[in-house]
């Protein structure tokens, strides 16, 4: 026999245990370069598959860390901080990234009619959600937090780099966008490596890249939201985000209701429409500040606009009935009870 005779029929060996290993075992082929951080006041778990898997992971870490150093609102080094701190007093000079995040927020505030607002802060801070004293205000005090909401506010100039908060007391608070941009730069970021697969969730704010390395699909959990165990799958291909809202994570219960740490920027009060949300998407900080504005919205307003953002939707209403998006059904499988 020929050495190249031998040599063909060992890649041919190699190559048939890799299928077997892979479509009869289910198991992956390698393992992941990963880790898990916590930063943007969640835990965020990584795992990259391929050649480039320990340059790729340092990347996401690093990209992670610096959003995060940029919209930390307790950090006095932080942007956001910087902009909150100035309000009403003087623009202040921020990265490019934080005006990036910026124009992406005001957009979506201006598409979901403000549901989604990036200067919800001042009522985060009255209901306790910032600091973890959590409480139920007054009236009056829920009307006058009212009034420093209003994402019209935000000045930006992009030619001198600056951001200008119009009036004294106002605040922004990027939470509910900051996590679906990171994401996207982490893909972005991947793209530029050799890299065969990937799975980051930050707080259930979910990037799947390329194929699972195991198999052709995705099966993502939907968490119970009462409960433990999860009530549902969703089956994604490729790279995709999935960003879930929900008032079971950071919420507190007073005389009997829950209030939970999404706010309706039209009444000051936490929103309560449905118990979760889930946004299947193209772009992470769209699905994110979607999952948010959809919370805040409603069941029907999130069936309704689905098609519209480009995005499927898949959530529990306030009497845990389901609800999917017609463009998602077939993705998507909800048990009767939790698993
Ligand atoms: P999580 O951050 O738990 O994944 P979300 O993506 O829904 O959940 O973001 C919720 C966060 O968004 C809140 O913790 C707060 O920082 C911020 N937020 C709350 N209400 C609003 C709102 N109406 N518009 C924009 N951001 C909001
Ligand atoms: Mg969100």
């Amino acid at each position: 026999m020929s050495s190249k005779k031998i040599v063909n029929i060992i890649a041919y060996i190699f190559v048939a245990v890799i299928l077997i290993f892979v479509f009869t075992k289910g198991k992956p082929v390698e393992k992941p370069a990963s880790s898990e951080i916590y930063s943007m006041n969640t835990i965020c778990d990584l795992e990259i598959y391929g050649k480039d898997k320990e340059a790729a992971l340092q990347k996401s870490v690093s990209i992670i860390n610096t959003i995060n150093s940029i919209v930390d609102d307790f950090s006095p080094q932080s942007d956001v901080y910087k902009i909150n701190e100035n309000a009403g007093i003087r623009p202040v000079k921020v990265s490019k990234t934080t005006i990036d995040i910026l124009e992406k927020a005001i957009q979506i505030a201006k598409q979901t009619n403000g549901a989604f607002d990036p200067t919800i802060r001042p009522l985060l801070v009255i209901w306790g959600f910032k600091n973890k004293n959590y409480r139920v205000p007054t009236e009056e005090k829920i009307k006058a937090a009212l009034k420093l909401i209003s994402y019209q506010d935000i000045v930006i100039n992009k030619e001198d780099n600056t951001v200008f908060l119009k009036h004294k007391g106002e605040g922004i608070d990027l939470g509910g966008i900051a996590k679906g941009y990171t994401l996207d730069k982490i893909k972005e970021a991947l793209d530029n490596f050799n890299i065969k697969s990937a799975l980051i969730n930050m707080g259930g704010n979910v990037l799947t890249y390329k194929n699972p390395p195991n198999g052709s699909v995705w099966r993502i959990g939907i968490k119970n939201p009462r409960g433990s165990g999860i009530r549902g799958i969703i089956t994604v291909k490729g790279t995709k985000f999935i960003s879930t809202s929900g008032d079971y994570e950071r919420y507190f219960i007073k005389n009997g209701v829950r209030y939970c740490h999404i706010i309706n920027p039209k009444t000051g009060k936490p929103a309560r429409k449905i118990i979760s949300i889930t946004v299947v998407s193209d772009k992470g900080y769209l699905g994110d500040a979607l999952s948010t504005a959809f919370f805040v919205k409603g069941k029907e307003f999130a069936l309704q606009n689905a098609t519209r953002f480009n995005v499927g939707v898949v959530g529990f209403d306030d009497k845990m009935t389901p609800f999917i998006s017609n463009n998602i059904k077939e993705l998507i499988t909800i048990y009767n009870e939790a698993r």
